[in-house]
């Protein structure tokens, strides 16, 4: 992949946009670029550098991303959420031998939250943890679409990351006292450590009491551009039909990444997706901004499978399907009958979030029932009457959580798509 077209030979020490940046290590890598810790010589900060592939439909869509980009850096400065979402701090074009890449710089970024996952082995994070992710991801949808016309449409534990200076907090403050994961350690006979982002020099500072980032890497829709926004025409292809039917071209789907649209197609960042989308979305029928509050809560951890089996177990945790979603979506008919009924599985059980919480999670009767209350309107089957982001970071289930206090938007909790554009149907801009 380093050849015409493809990633560029990035250095260690090497300079970038006129000695302005200088290259300290590699932090990563992706289908489109490889990232780079590099210091900024005029602040003497650290930033991430991405290094964008040189070929012209990366260079494209890493032109579209950098106005989308600039658009969450300028929307509205004042509203709590912005600080949430991850800033572009520069963006510039650098000549290599195998052409032309896009550079882009943002702040530097620690583990994603799928990584914190895994420190917990699975069994759940500590509830107050969970409490201040949830709220800054609620804050940082609403902003993005309340102020920014975007929908982020690829929410899942992967991309949302904690920033630097907490994770080290994180890891002090609750990981060494997880009794569990102490002794699976033991058991494994080894001490797993996570490599944080270190070296020989200074790295930032936590900027805030914030730490979680939604990273808009691979979002991929606009709404509202300039002007009137223009209405989307018809329902998208859901992602799992995009794969099945050989990666038919054209319409991208809300969980299809950019990635997916340059027909880049992986199936196992496939099938983590899959946990995240919306009925809407593997319906095949209308979908909005509202989808991402449904992979918001989502993020609880449910695991789901193939199409039918996803969407048997939302009936079986959420009840019937209204029947405007049973027949109204692109392949509703692939997974209902005439009557509204699933073809493929049957004999459903019923089982309702709360007990789910109580009987399988082991909470306590009252935790089970706040913890429903609180998801259950971000879980409406039906995107138009689907809980606004914003509204829900003001449930009283999150009062109290540690760092955000007094932190507060003016928006009544369970509101829905009043004063979001595109909310159940996605306005696309014309290109
Ligand atoms: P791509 O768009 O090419 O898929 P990503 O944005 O997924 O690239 O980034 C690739 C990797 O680089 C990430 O998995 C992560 O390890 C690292 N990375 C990206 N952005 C940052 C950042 N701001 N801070 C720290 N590491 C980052």
């Amino acid at each position: 992949d380093y050849c015409k077209g493809g990633y560029h030979p990035v250095q260690v020490g090497e300079e970038y946009n006129n000695g302005k940046y200088t290259v300290v290590r590699k932090l990563g890598w992706g289908h489109f670029s490889t990232v780079w810790l590099s210091r900024d010589n005029d602040t003497g900060k650290h930033v991430a550098l991405k290094v964008v592939r040189s070929a012209a439909h990366y260079t494209e869509t890493a032109l579209d991303e950098i106005k989308l980009l600039n658009k969450v850096v300028q929307a509205n400065i004042d509203h709590p959420g912005r600080k949430h979402v991850v800033s572009l701090l520069d963006s510039f074009n650098h000549k290599g031998p195998h052409g032309m890449h896009v550079c882009m710089v943002f702040e530097v970024l620690g583990e994603n939250l799928l990584g914190l996952i895994k420190r917990w082995n699975h069994r759940g994070i500590p509830m107050p943890l969970v409490k201040q992710i949830t709220k800054q991801v609620l804050l940082g949808l609403d902003y993005l679409h309340r102020e920014c016309g975007i929908i982020h449409t690829d929410l899942k534990p992967e991309n949302v990351l904690i920033e630097i200076g907490d994770v080290e907090q994180i890891v002090k403050t609750y990981v060494q006292e997880d009794p569990n994961k102490a002794k699976d350690e033991h058991r494994n006979g080894r001490r797993r450590r996570r490599t944080l982002i270190t070296g020989s020099q200074p790295l930032p500072s936590p900027l805030n009491a914030s730490f979680s980032q939604t990273d808009l890497s691979s979002l991929n829709k606009l709404m509202a551009e300039q002007g009137k926004p223009v209405p989307i025409t018809g329902p998208s292809p859901s992602p799992s039909q995009d794969v099945e039917m050989s990666g038919a071209a054209g319409a991208t789907s809300p969980t299809k990444s950019m990635k997916e649209s340059l027909g880049i197609s992986d199936e196992a960042a496939q099938k983590e997706r899959e946990k995240t989308a919306s009925p809407e979305v593997i319906l095949g029928a209308k979908w909005g901004a509202s989808t991402d509050v449904w992979s918001m809560a989502c993020m609880s951890g449910t695991k789901y499978g193939k199409d039918d089996d996803h969407i048997a177990q939302v009936i079986e945790l959420l009840g019937t399907f209204p029947k405007s979603l049973c027949v109204g979506g692109k392949w509703s008919q692939e997974i209902f009958n005439r009557k509204g009924e699933l073809r493929n599985i049957h004999r459903l059980r019923h089982w309702a979030l709360p007990d789910v919480l109580r009987e399988k999670y082991h909470f306590s009767i009252e935790e089970s029932k706040r913890i429903a209350e609180f998801l259950l309107p971000m879980l409406e089957l039906l995107p138009a009457d689907r809980a606004n982001a914003g509204g829900m970071a003001g449930h009283g289930f999150l009062d109290g959580t540690k760092g955000m206090d007094g932190v507060k938007l003016e928006i009544e909790p369970g509101t829905k798509g009043e004063g979001i554009d595109g909310w159940a149907t996605e306005i696309k801009k014309q290109r």
